[in-house]
């Protein structure tokens, strides 16, 4: 139920058990991002260890916390050295799963495709070895380049009209956001192939910068971001949805600092401005680099990267 625009809010139980037993671990916390208006609690269960939004937008008042200036939606407007920026950070990503990709011909699909720049990268890579779509809320602002073969899907996982199995399935950024992450995950393992691949990356809510930032770190985005998994709770949520192969990684990603960084910059010293959208933002992400490198060497990082496999 929304209310001319306002957000109802209401108290939940755990999102992997369904345990109503939750010790509350952070409360009001505001939305540093966006500027929402309200106030969430983060809470943890006694039963499952599951940390997530106990007291968050009803279902009907979500699409209210998704504004246009959203930073997934806003991440095309990037240009010149951001944009370079940009275009490399997806370079990588398809770098890094090129090595999981099965040989032979293959059939992907991107859960929250965003911009599509995934999907490009991995159309200039792969070629016609790959049949590639992408799921997402708003993609008809997409626009991809004449020649593409890249199909694009209106809507969330649980509703949209998504036909055939796929070798890869791929949710970056997209598990920490869903009501429903184990409802989500049990569709998503029913879409794919025997033996078949999801592979994606969530926050790690064990980062260094979450217990620096407790109030402004990168991986809160209440009330957006629902879940805050650590790598046992990413694994319980998976083996939930019915993945039970799991490979777990730590993610190189400067951003969990400057993000961070620029979010308390905004909310303890008052910086006029959104914190993505603050000059400081791309030099802080390139000082902020070999920091995270060093991080990631002592065994800590900012996201968790996994790969769950289905029998063959
Ligand atoms: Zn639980």
């Amino acid at each position: 139920m929304t209310n001319g625009g306002k957000i109802v809010m209401e108290d939940q139980a755990c999102l992997l058990c369904g345990s109503a037993r939750v010790a509350v671990r952070q409360n009001s916390l505001g939305d540093v991002e966006e500027g929402l208006p309200g106030e969430y609690t983060i809470g943890q269960c006694a039963e499952c260890e599951l940390v997530f939004l106990a007291r968050r937008p009803c279902g009907a008042s979500l699409p209210e916390c998704y504004g246009d200036s959203y930073h997934a939606v806003a991440a095309r407007r990037y240009r010149g050295f951001s944009g370079v920026l940009y275009d490399l950070r997806y370079y990588f990503r398809y770098r890094q799963l090129q090595a999981w990709f099965p040989k032979g011909s293959l059939r992907i699909l991107e859960i929250g495709c965003g911009d599509a720049k995934l999907l490009l990268a991995m159309e200039k890579a792969l070629g016609d070895r790959a049949e590639l779509l992408g799921l997402d809320y708003a993609v008809a602002a997409i626009a991809l380049p004449a020649n593409s073969k890249i199909k694009l899907i209106q809507g969330d996982i649980q509703t949209a009209p998504i036909e055939g199995k796929f070798d890869v399935i791929l949710m970056f950024d997209v598990l920490e956001h869903l009501a429903d992450p184990v409802g989500c995950l049990t569709r998503i393992r029913r879409g794919l192939k025997a033996g078949g691949l999801l592979i994606g990356q969530v926050p790690n809510w064990n980062s260094l910068w979450r217990r620096v930032f407790p109030r402004c770190w990168s991986g809160l985005q209440v009330p957006r971001h629902m879940s805050f998994f650590t790598p046992a709770t990413l694994r319980k949520t998976l083996a939930k949805g019915g993945f039970d192969n799991v490979r777990l990684k730590p993610v190189f990603d400067p951003g969990d600092l400057s993000v961070s960084l620029c979010n308390w910059l905004v909310r303890r010293r008052r910086w006029p401005g959104k914190p993505r959208g603050l000059k400081i933002y791309i030099p802080l992400t390139l000082a902020a680099a070999p920091v995270v490198a060093l991080q990631n060497m002592l065994g800590d990082s900012g996201a968790i990267f996994f790969v769950a496999k289905l029998p063959s």
